[in-house]
């Protein structure tokens, strides 16, 4: 093939939009996406569609070549394993060469209609334009109701404030993806990335509709860990409230512990007192282990930051057309 070193830094006229498109096992929405995206990008200038397979196990790959294939705009970027949505996004970002670029899901939850809008915001000056959902269609009551409180809760406890009801889906200006690109950890809450850069930021409101096809890939276990990161990646707050837990407890059991005292002088050792010692050491040892899971958290993260490892391999690259020719 030819050298992506070269392709990447060699001079060339970059289209004015860049749209990622992370994929993992989509290949019956893609298709349909495209030729929505296509009719939608036409209007509104030069644009680069890159679509990145996460590691699909379902033909996604061969669909993506194919519109490739029907159209010299898109670009293939496959990864070699699946790595989660958040670091195929970054893949996706790290090749996009536009003046601005899009992010937006394949699965046709996040309407490519809702583009324009994003881009007139662009267009006014905003570095940073958030799609922020009216609806959240198709989804449990509890799935809103714990997004909901994920968002209370990350508000409070971090100095970046998240926008609420955000996903992943927003413009971004060339400078503000280049900040993001400076940010390479491993662990990767999207969501606060975007916020921690800041830059002129505003947003625009969408309906979110249903799946296209397939079915999500959050369950609620998987949600859990989304918000475990988010919390510890932007906030040491359990870590203040383990101390806080252990001060308060330390306190508690110097009265008890004076009261025992006391007591006994008064009326003697009477060897009482089972259930209460029993409350007691469970109680502290739970407050412990919690402790120390908490502790481990962080410690869990460091570790993984400590390896350097690169955040994505890369399996095939092919980009769309702007780019080839400027290679030649
Ligand atoms: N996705 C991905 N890698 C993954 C999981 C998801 O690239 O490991 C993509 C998926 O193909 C879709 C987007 O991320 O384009 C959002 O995924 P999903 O619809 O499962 O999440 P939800 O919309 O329910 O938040
Ligand atoms: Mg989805």
């Amino acid at each position: 093939m030819f050298d992506v070193a070269q392709t990447f830094f060699s001079s060339r006229t970059r289209p004015e939009f860049s749209v990622v498109v992370p994929a993992f096992n989509e290949a019956p929405s893609l298709a349909v996406f495209h030729a929505r995206l296509r009719s939608v990008m036409d209007k509104l200038g030069a644009w680069e569609a890159i679509y990145v397979d996460d590691g699909s196990t379902d033909g996604t790959r061969a669909v993506i070549e194919a519109l490739r294939g029907g159209d010299s705009r898109v670009a293939v970027l496959a990864l070699s394993r699946n790595f989660g949505k958040e670091i195929a996004t970054t893949a996706g970002l790290d090749h996009a060469s536009g003046d601005a670029v899009i992010v937006i899901d394949a699965d046709l939850q996040d309407p490519p209609e809702t583009i324009p809008a994003l881009v007139a915001a662009w267009r006014q000056g905003f570095d940073m334009v958030n799609a922020q959902r009216r609806v959240r269609e198709g989804e449990t009551r509890l799935k809103r109701a714990s997004a909901h409180m994920f968002y209370r809760l990350m508000r409070h406890a971090g100095r970046v404030k998240l926008p609420a009801d955000t996903g992943d889906f927003r413009l971004m200006s060339r400078r503000v993806v280049d900040a993001v690109a400076q940010l390479r950890e491993q662990h990767r809450f999207m969501k606060g990335l975007f916020a921690w850069v800041g830059f002129p930021t505003t947003t625009v409101l969408y309906d979110r509709a249903p799946r296209h096809a397939g079915e999500t890939k959050w369950n609620y276990w998987r949600l859990w860990n989304f918000a475990l990161e988010g919390i510890t990646s932007f906030t040491v707050m359990p870590l203040k409230v383990a101390t806080y837990l252990g001060l308060v407890v330390a306190l508690l059991s110097v009265i008890y512990g004076v009261e025992v005292v006391v007591k006994t002088l008064i009326r003697g050792n009477e060897v009482a007192g089972y259930p209460s010692l029993m409350t007691v050491m469970l109680f502290l040892g739970g407050v412990q282990l919690v402790t120390l899971g908490v502790i481990g958290e962080y410690l869990g993260r460091i570790f993984n930051e400590t390896k350097r490892r690169p955040l994505y391999l890369v399996e095939h690259y092919a980009s769309s057309s702007s780019r080839v020719d400027a290679a030649e």
